[in-house]
């Protein structure tokens, strides 16, 4: 007889329920796994041993070979621990086998028995009810994080005693804790702290209503990365799709914080110094490793000091800005992570940082300052429709209250709801990016919804004086449809026109 159950890996964002086969046969005592495990998986020979002995349960005195299969998978980490005990308390006789072949587990196991949280229990959840698993048993710590997936069962697990007496069936499987819709709370960093800067809050607005990536160059210290932390806040929060997949990452990342859905939209402002892994994804074989781009999937990924990344890295950017993920290719396989993000870009105007403004004292050569821009222009630029030049705020400036995050957010979401619904007939597949001005294909826009008159002429004048080429225009009419959606207007005004060009007129500078 061989005993049967499952167990879960983690490739990148995806789990994959695999299967765990124990079999208990004559002959001299010892313990075998097959199936391409790594150490972690093979020490877990000696947790499992140990968490029977000290849980009371006693150890077959014959050979005991645990098979992983498909054995082409390579298994890594301790999270198949439960399922690996699970199989062998069925071969043994301790649990029936029908209690264990219909459910997939998940946990490392101390010596003493206790089952430990592991990452990544939102995804194995989610790949067991794709699979038509009807149950997941998963530590007791990660019991809220599974129980955000609905359409299957989830049953806590504390340790392996307890495990015993709800497979025979003596006790209940116990609920896990009800897993708590996190409100997004106050946000640290809200739009009222931002004091002056009337243009760059204007210009957030128009970056979150029409999902507009944004650049900022500006002095240091012109307030930059305030005003792209505060992004988050005043995006809508995340569907339930979104929340449930941004959680899953956040969870395989371990940077879940455990209990709740995330509604808001992450935060991800790798330093420039990071390494491409960390920033676009890596790692060597089956070790797959999360870059920021796609910790910030469904949210935002800042690069401050834009220029001082690798110019490898900006490149890399291309493929998440075109297609949303990320393909990390392996010898034998090829990974996708998911990368949607919504992207800010800030820089100093030049090397030396002060090529701007009144009184520039700048002190950069023509070469330095050339050599900078290059690196700034191209791929990257190309997929930013507003690009701001930001000047130290007058002390007048510095004077005004600005209005909070949460008064901006609700103009966002009404005009977001405005172009959802002019947009619903010409929307791309992938559901989530629906709706969004910067989203939409050029030739519906120009086609199906042109702007007034006035605004066509004033676009075409610039267009004939070689102001914009026709890539430029394209963005300039994007920009400016969320200009009228946050106007309430039907139409791009002549004012939308302008200003949207406005918004992108230091593209001189930036590549200057
Ligand atoms: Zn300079």
């Amino acid at each position: 007889m061989v005993a049967h159950t499952h167990g879960s890996v983690t490739l990148g964002v995806q789990a994959h329920i695999i299967d765990v086969e124990a079999d208990v046969s004559a002959g001299l005592p010892g313990f075998t796994m097959v199936g391409l495990a790594d150490t972690a998986v093979n020490e877990a020979r000696e947790r499992v041993k140990s968490a029977m002995t000290n849980s009371g349960i006693s150890w077959p005195k014959t050979r005991v070979t645990i098979a992983l299969l498909p054995a082409s998978w390579r298994k890594r980490g301790s999270g198949l621990d439960l399922a690996i005990a699970a199989a062998i308390l069925a071969e043994s006789g301790v649990v029936p086998g029908a209690a264990v072949a219909q459910s997939v587990f998940v946990g490392e196991l101390g010596l003493d028995g206790s089952v430990r949280p592991v990452t990544g229990v939102i995804a194995t959840t989610l790949a067991a009810r794709d699979a038509g698993y009807q149950q997941v048993l998963v530590p007791v710590a990660n019991a809220a994080e599974a129980a955000l997936v609905p359409g299957v069962s989830v049953g806590a697990i504390r340790d392996l005693a307890q495990l015993v007496q709800v497979l025979t069936g003596r006790t209940p499987l116990p609920d896990p804790p009800a897993s708590t819709e996190s409100k997004p709370g106050p946000s640290l960093a809200d739009l009222a702290d931002v004091r002056g800067q009337l243009e760059a809050r204007r210009a957030l607005e128009i970056a979150a209503a029409g999902g507009h990536h944004l650049s900022m160059m500006g002095t240091p210290g012109v307030g930059k990365t305030l005003i792209a932390e505060r992004l988050p806040g005043i995006l809508p929060p995340l569907t339930d799709a979104a929340a449930l997949q941004a959680t899953a990452i956040a969870s395989i990342a371990g940077l879940a914080d455990g209990c709740g859905l995330q509604r808001r939209p992450p935060f991800q402002a790798p330093h420039h110094t990071a390494s491409k892994a960390s920033i676009i994804g890596g790692g060597r074989g089956s070790q797959v490793r999360m870059g920021a781009v796609t910790l910030a999937h469904h949210g935002v990924l800042f690069l401050d000091e834009a220029a001082e990344f690798d110019h490898d890295v900006l490149n890399a950017m291309r493929q998440p800005l075109e297609g949303g993920v990320i393909r990390l290719h392996r010898a034998d396989f090829a990974v996708v992570l998911p990368a949607k993000f919504h992207l800010v870009i800030a820089a100093n105007p030049c090397p030396c940082g002060y090529g701007i403004g009144r009184g520039s004292s700048c002190s950069c050569s023509t070469l330095q300052r050339r050599r900078y821009a290059i690196k700034l222009s191209g791929p990257l630029m190309d997929r930013i429709d507003l690009r701001l030049t930001m000047t130290r705020p007058s002390v007048a400036d510095l004077r005004t209250e600005g209005e909070s995050s949460a008064v901006v957010a609700q103009r966002v979401l009404a005009a977001r709801d405005r172009s959802t619904h002019r947009w619903r007939e010409f929307s791309n597949e992938d559901g989530d990016s629906v709706g969004l001005n910067a989203a939409m294909p050029s030739a519906a826009l120009r086609r199906h919804f042109p702007p007034s008159d006035q605004g066509a002429q004033d676009l075409m004048r610039a267009l004939d004086r070689g102001l914009l080429t026709l890539r430029g225009a394209d963005r300039v009419l994007r920009v400016a449809w969320t200009l009228a959606d946050l106007n309430e207007r039907g139409q791009p005004s002549r004012h939308d026109i302008g200003f949207a060009m406005s918004l992108r007129a230091t593209e001189g500078e930036w590549a200057a």
